[in-house]
């Protein structure tokens, strides 16, 4: 029941209803609401459409002759950027939550639907509904952790919103998508983050525990471009750890789920706009998809400092070696172990000659696709042939990983 009240904070989380039990699940949010039944259609780890989704949303799937759409989904532009001005507490420049924080100012929508720092614990998303432009700045920043975005639609749409922003991550935004038209509201405008490697805020508090002696400090925590991991701690200190050295070894081998082990959808390719790092060199890096993202990107005007993203070194070494690596994890041996984990790849742990700006983004593409076909086949092999899309197949090809019988189904709607 929507209580007057709290639709009228500028920041507030109604309790989500309880998730319905599924197997495969990120607990986006459509299981707490009344569409619990459209899961089935709408989820990413069933049966998802790509083609049909990106031309429902973009007016055009993805070209396969336009090299890079292969890898990042379509889009009008691609740039290396930052906000001229970079947000305290954002998880890089701030560029994500600065986007929709001009939105509400401009009054292009009524409610921004994203995460907040829960209050317990900063680590744990808290779905919340802002109407103020000035309380975007409690969103900023990455916390790791499912979060049912989507159980905010139905408060949303009751709080009488008509026009509305959703921040999300790739599972998310996939679901929203497919209910989108449903929904009643106005207008949808939706602002992606890439997302990999996710895992539950718990595990996650494992992992701060095996880098950090005081993990309860760290307050940032980000895997650079350039192969290392930054902490920030909350007397203002830093901490820079090699990739190398990540004590990987010590995690258990379901630490990282399999839905984000397998998730078919690396750089959110239904969003209007994306912002990652991945192609950024150590700043941001912006997909424009279409029309929409421009005019948001629009309403940052000299606010944002844009250039053409980098492109050097090549990836082929690197990704055959992690392919060893994974089909030999796949194969039964520890999962992500160090040191074998890194050792295959070593080349491309080295920031000089390793990939970068572009085509380190092709190679965590590739890589993360290898990861899905490799870690499903062993796990649920019957799910692939309706999960596994026709993109992530063809990004596998090259290395000689192609389907088996019964595995590879051609896109419907080509
Ligand atoms: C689990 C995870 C993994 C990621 N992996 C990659 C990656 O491999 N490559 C890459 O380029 N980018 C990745 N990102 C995105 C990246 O961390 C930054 O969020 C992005 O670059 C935007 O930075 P910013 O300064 O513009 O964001 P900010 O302005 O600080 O805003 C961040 C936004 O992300 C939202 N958010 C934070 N945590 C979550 C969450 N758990 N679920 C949903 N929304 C959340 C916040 O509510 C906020 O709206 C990942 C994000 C997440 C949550
Ligand atoms: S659509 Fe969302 S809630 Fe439903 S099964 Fe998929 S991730 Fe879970
Ligand atoms: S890695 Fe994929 S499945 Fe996991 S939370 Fe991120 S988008 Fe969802």
């Amino acid at each position: 029941m929507l209580d007057a009240s709290d639709a009228q904070r500028p920041i507030w989380s109604p309790e989500p209803g309880p998730a319905a039990p599924r197997n495969m699940c990120t607990d986006c949010g459509l299981s707490r609401t009344a569409k619990a039944d459209d899961c089935g259609r709408a989820c990413q780890f069933i049966q998802p459409d790509y083609p049909k989704m990106e031309a429902l949303v973009h007016g055009r799937p993805r070209d396969p002759d336009q090299a890079d759409e292969r890898f990042f989904g379509p889009y009008r532009a691609m740039y290396r950027a930052a906000l001229a001005d970079p947000r305290p507490g954002a998880q890089w420049t701030g560029l994500t939550t600065r986007l929709a924080e001009r939105l509400l100012e401009t009054g292009a929508v009524d409610a921004v639907l994203t995460m907040a720092p829960d209050a317990e614990d900063r680590w744990k998303p808290m779905p919340v509904i802002i109407t103020e432009a000035g309380e975007m700045a409690r969103a900023r920043g990455m916390r790791m952790g499912y979060a049912p975005l989507l159980s905010l639609l139905e408060p949303a749409a009751a709080a009488g919103h008509r026009r509305i922003a959703v921040i999300g991550i790739p599972c998310q935004v996939y679901a929203l998508r497919v209910i989108e038209a449903e929904l009643g509201f106005e207008s949808v405008t939706v602002i992606g983050t890439p997302c990999s490697d996710n895992t539950t805020t718990e595990n996650f508090h494992t992992f701060l525990s095996l880098l950090a002696d005081n993990p309860e400090n760290v307050t940032y925590l980000e895997f650079r471009a350039d192969y290392h991991v930054e902490l920030r701690f909350e007397d203002g200190s830093r901490r820079e750890i090699p990739f190398l050295r990540l004590p990987i070894s010590d995690l258990p081998p379901d630490f990282f789920p399999l839905t984000c082990r397998t998730c078919v959808d690396y750089t959110n390719v239904l969003a209007d706009i994306t912002v990652g790092y991945m192609g950024g060199e150590g700043e941001q890096w912006l997909i424009v998809r279409n029309e929409r993202g421009q005019e948001l990107l629009d309403l940052l005007d000299r606010e944002v400092r844009l250039s053409q993203p980098g492109d050097k070194g090549k990836r082929t070494n690197a990704v055959k070696g992690f392919m060893e690596n994974t089909r030999r994890a796949a194969g039964g041996l520890p999962l992500r172990r160090m040191p074998n984990f890194m050792r295959g790849i070593v080349g491309w742990l080295q920031p000089r000659t390793g990939p970068r700006g572009l085509e380190f983004a092709r190679t965590r593409l590739e890589m993360k696709a290898i990861e899905t076909v490799m870690h499903l086949r062993r796990q649920m092999p019957r799910r692939m042939k309706h999960m596994v899309p026709d993109h992530v197949w063809r990004l596998v090809e090259p290395y000689g990983l192609t389907a088996e019988p019964g595995e590879r189904k051609e896109s419907r709607s080509e």
